[in-house]
């Protein structure tokens, strides 16, 4: 569903992404992870057009994203992308925020907009709070909106940027079983993350990224049991 193949990115004369290749099938659940400015987000934001790549291909659901004629709405339909800054419309409840994209861009009824956007809400485990302001909620329940809010559009693939990282570790769990709910439901999650437990747990797939390389991926347990690469090695070392 999204390939990405020998991708070049840089800032200037920065350049942070030095040939990156990974595929991911329908339905997976893969993390990436690795040192901070190793090149995570820039990667996963290349895949929903929010940065432009210099060389290489990055394919979702067949349409090439560099593409300079690229139908960028169709594509952030899609593509769902959750931050770590939830970036919630402060003056708009749970309920409003979570309807507000699909009212402005799908040409659904609000009767509909309205009742998908409290079946997510249930999906977020957040039933009573379709009235609270962002400023009544909890980290977590905010993330948990922005969650809900990207949802309501119905995309295919969710990327997922350290949403777990500005939060309470009380809370951060809560985050955790929405993601994890959804990747049990099928949806195809691609999820920069420092939660190592989790990512075992929940990867079908792990990618260790390393100043603008993919150096080491496999499946949680070959990858937790025996990684090779000194770099890796040192990262997990400092992690776990
Ligand atoms: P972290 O774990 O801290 O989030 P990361 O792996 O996500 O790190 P990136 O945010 O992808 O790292 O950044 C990779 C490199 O690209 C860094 O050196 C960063 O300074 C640089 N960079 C990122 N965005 C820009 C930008 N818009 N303009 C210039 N340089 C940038
Ligand atoms: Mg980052």
């Amino acid at each position: 569903i999204v390939s990405i193949q020998d991708v070049h990115k840089s800032f200037g004369d920065l350049e942070v992404l030095k040939g990156v290749s990974l595929d991911v099938m329908k339905g997976e659940v893969i993390c990436i992870i690795g040192p901070s400015g190793s090149g995570k987000s820039t990667l996963i934001r290349c895949v929903n057009a929010l940065n432009d790549i210099q060389g290489g291909s990055i394919k979702v659901e067949g349409v090439e994203v560099s593409d300079p004629n690229l139908d960028k709405l169709a594509l952030r339909k899609k593509v769902g992308m959750v931050f770590q800054q939830y970036n919630l419309f402060p003056h708009k409840t749970a309920l409003e925020n979570i309807m507000m994209a699909p009212l402005l861009v799908l040409k659904q009824s609000p009767e509909d907009v309205e009742a998908h956007a409290r079946s997510l809400i249930r999906k977020v485990r957040l039933e009573g709070k379709e009235n609270s302001y962002p400023g009544e909620l909890s980290g977590g329940q905010q993330q948990r909106v922005a969650i809900a809010r990207s949802l309501a559009m119905s995309p295919h693939v969710m990327l997922f940027d350290e949403v777990t990282a500005a939060l309470d570790p009380e809370t951060v769990k809560e985050v955790l079983v929405t993601i994890k709910d959804l990747a049990a439901e099928g949806m195809t999650c691609i999820l920069v993350t420092h939660e190592m437990g989790f990512a075992r747990e929940i990867a079908d797939h792990i990618y260790f990224t390393d100043n603008g390389v993919i150096v080491e991926h496999g499946p949680p347990k070959t990858f937790f049991a025996k990684a090779k690469d000194p770099r890796t090695k040192e990262f997990l070392d400092q992690i776990l």
